[in-house]
């Protein structure tokens, strides 16, 4: 069988990083066809050098050209964001990762499945932003969204195949499914006196417990608000009612999500907390490969314990999971703020705590007067809530 070509949009991170180790285990399955990064030449030259890929988009013009210095010709170096998003719909590539972290990762996300690609998806913040209009185009195009996110992955194992097929738009309640159960690990701050919270450093917030992710993703974990993020991406893509979705704390980690049936059965995925497995799984499916990850030592294991969230701890989740039952503007925005006040706290100009105060401040000031659902609404709204959540900034700091 020829390998599969493969695209992986954000190479350079660590869902980069973990996509790549499974491509190392199964070589003869996998071509890489192009990577792309933002700014990082020297890490992208060592990916070229071991990959060999057909090209390279960056985003950055001058990482660009310092690349190129750097692989001497090996292969071509793109730097526009047309090449993105060329990049995003290769008619060369057979799967695409989307692993760009935040809202800049929407509109290569988006050509990907308007091209009718298989799409792993990482990036669950272009999810948040358009719900069910990245729904809607994968099922006009045929593109398959196979999900990355471990609890999301871990779902997709646990329910059945009408429902892995129907992505967006499956009738949970007709397949027997009762509840999905969200597990989180409640992050490095699950026991800090709540007084500590408005004190803690980006080091402290960066260090998760469990798993080793990007910035972004760390901070998210931190507030919750990546549970948050993950509730309405559960939302959109197991079409589930309120009642038919619920975050349990669960702070090591093994059980990476459950699905439980109405006949009382309850089916969890376990495994290390390592991100090569539910990427290995997307990537073959619905065959098995080896992802190089370590089997569960389940005589290792101490003790699962779980808990219900606090949301006085953990004030994003809660503003998150209004926001899904708001409107679909309103996830548009609270991702938008969200965004903005997670990069201000990793360069030190906002405090830990003042994250959820400028979300809940942008969200109060939600306007859906006159929008529509169209894609055009939606980034324009995500534009003005990130104007106006750098100004709640700029007034906190
Ligand atoms: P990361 O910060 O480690 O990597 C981000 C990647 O995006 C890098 O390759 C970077 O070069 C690229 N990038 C950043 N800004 C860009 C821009 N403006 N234009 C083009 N490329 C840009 O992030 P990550 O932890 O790998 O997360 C990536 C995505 O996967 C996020 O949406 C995150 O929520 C999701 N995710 C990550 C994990 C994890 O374990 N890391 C788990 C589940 C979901
Ligand atoms: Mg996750």
């Amino acid at each position: 069988m020829n390998p599969r070509r493969l695209v992986i949009l954000g190479a350079t991170g660590s869902i980069g990083r973990s996509t790549l180790k499974v491509v190392r285990e199964n070589p003869s399955l996998y071509q890489v066809h192009c990577l792309t990064g933002n700014r990082n030449s020297s890490r992208m030259a060592e990916l070229v050098h071991e990959f060999k890929p057909r090209y390279v988009v960056m985003n950055d013009a001058s990482a660009a050209s310092q690349l190129k210095q750097q692989i001497n010709g090996q292969c071509d170096v793109l730097d526009s964001s047309d090449a993105l998003i060329d990049a995003a719909c290769s008619p060369d590539a057979d799967i695409v990762m989307a692993a760009i972290v935040g809202g800049a990762g929407l509109r290569p996300t988006l050509a990907a499945v308007r091209a009718g690609k298989t799409v792993l998806l990482a990036n669950k913040e272009a999810l948040v932003m358009t719900g069910l209009l990245l729904m809607q185009e994968a099922k006009k195009s045929g593109a398959t969204i196979l999900p990355v996110d471990s609890e999301h992955n871990a779902m997709f194992q646990c329910l059945p195949q009408e429902v892995q097929t129907n992505l967006g738009f499956c009738d949970l309640k007709a397949s027997g499914v009762s509840k999905l159960l969200l597990t989180g690990s409640g992050g490095p701050f699950r026991t800090l006196a709540l007084d500590k919270l408005k004190d803690v450093s980006v080091a402290q917030a960066i260090h998760h417990p469990n798993w080793s992710m990007g910035p972004k993703i760390s901070v998210d974990s931190a507030t919750m608000m990546n549970k948050g993020l993950e509730y309405i991406e559960a939302k959109r893509l197991y079409h589930t009612s309120r009642a038919e979705l619920e975050v349990i704390i669960h702070p090591q980690s093994v059980i990476h999500s459950m699905v439980q049936y109405c006949d009382g059965s309850v089916l969890a995925q376990l495994g290390e907390p390592d991100m090569a497995t539910p990427i290995a799984c997307a990537m073959a499916y619905p065959q098995r490969i080896s992802s190089g990850v370590e089997p569960l030592d389940f005589l290792a294991l101490k003790e699962l314990t779980f808990a219900a969230p606090d949301y006085q701890r953990y004030p994003c989740l809660k503003l998150a999971i209004d926001a899904c039952y708001t409107s679909q503007f309103a996830t548009t925005a609270l991702n938008a703020a969200n965004e903005v006040a997670v990069q201000a706290f990793l360069e030190n100009q906002l405090k830990f705590t003042d994250i959820a105060v400028v979300v809940e401040s942008c969200l109060a000031q939600l306007n859906e007067q006159n929008r529509q659902l169209e894609l055009e609404d939606l980034l324009a709204l995500d534009e003005q809530i990130r104007q106006v959540a750098a100004q709640y900034v700029r007034k906190r700091c």
